[in-house]
């Protein structure tokens, strides 16, 4: 939003966000799909100066409880596609919003949910950047935040891979330290590397953004690679744990649930690989 709202926006709508006074959320996802998001089916009908939104939004993090949205409507006809789509600011407070919540494996803090817009009226000003040009913005978006979720996911399995090692320097088995095993030891010194190569790919797209140059199937390929990994070292260090490592004490499960959330947030593992097949091959390769 701070890239495409304009200024009287920035300096209307940043400052409550910025300082986490206003909770917002990002409602993209509908029912009937969210990896096809340029199919949009929400629609803001014009009235008067502003619009008026009809229909649903689900899956959507912080939707049971944030005071306001960034909504993709849309605007223009089917046949436009995501060339039909606008942004919307919209206060979720506002008569005619309705909400419910998932029932989710992880990330409870902040949970997820379905947003109902029945006749919600908006003024004009609630409309971010131009009509039909909403779609295009998001997805650029994504561009940074793909990265930020890796790193988000790369942390938490790092930490738990932290934890492992030192359980495994203090247990002790068939008359010696557990780490001694390179059936232990070796899974650990592969997540230890692994773990490393995934954040430097996400560092290397977040340079290229900062230099300007182009960067969406590098994000892509670390939103894909990041996640998977992660949940799969998560996993790996639960086992590593023996018993202990399975119960709600210890967080490494806690760690993976939400990990796994984030395999498909944001875009899945294949529409992430994709977007880097039609980098690298070209159109042909659009799949979608
Ligand atoms: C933790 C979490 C947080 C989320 N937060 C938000 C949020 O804040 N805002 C929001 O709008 N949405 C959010 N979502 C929704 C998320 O963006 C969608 O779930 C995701 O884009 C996938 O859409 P879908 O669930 O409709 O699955 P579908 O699009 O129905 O896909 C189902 C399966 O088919 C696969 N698939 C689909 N198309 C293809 C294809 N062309 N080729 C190969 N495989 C394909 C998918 O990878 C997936 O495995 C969140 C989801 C989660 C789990």
């Amino acid at each position: 939003m701070n890239a495409r709202a304009d200024e009287q926006q920035k300096r209307k709508l940043l400052p409550a966000i910025c300082s986490g006074d206003v909770v917002t959320a990002l409602a993209v996802t509908e029912p009937s799909g969210g990896s096809d998001a340029a199919h949009v089916k929400l629609a803001a009908h014009r009235d008067g100066d502003g619009y008026i939104l009809e229909g649903e939004k689900s899956g959507v993090s912080f939707a049971s409880w944030a005071d306001t949205a960034l909504v993709l409507a849309r605007t223009g006809t089917y046949e436009q596609g995501a060339r039909g789509v606008t942004a919307f600011y919209v206060d979720l407070h506002s008569p005619g919003v309705g909400r419910s919540r998932l029932r989710d494996l992880g990330t409870r803090a902040i949970g997820r949910g379905q947003i109902f817009f029945d006749g919600v009226k908006l003024p004009a000003d609630a409309r971010i950047g131009a009509e039909g040009a909403g779609f295009v913005q998001v997805m650029q978006g994504f561009d940074f935040s793909r990265s930020l979720i890796g790193l988000m996911c790369i942390a938490v399995a790092q930490q738990s891979v932290d934890e492992t090692c030192n359980y495994v320097a203090e247990r002790d088995v068939f008359g010696g330290k557990l780490a001694r095993f390179e059936g232990i030891s070796f899974p650990l010194a592969e997540a230890a590397v692994k773990l490393r190569a995934a954040r430097l790919l996400c560092y290397e797209a977040l340079s290229l953004k900062d230099r300007g140059e182009p960067h969406g199937w590098v994000a892509a390929g670390a939103k894909w690679w990041a996640p998977e990994l992660a949940a799969q070292v998560l996993h790996q260090c639960l086992l590593l744990h023996g018993h202990v490592g399975y119960t709600m004490d210890l967080p490494h499960q806690q760690r993976m649930r939400d990990v796994i959330g984030l395999e498909i947030g944001d875009g899945t593992a294949q529409i992430m690989k994709l977007l880097v097949a039609r980098e690298i091959i070209g159109n042909v390769a659009r799949g979608y």
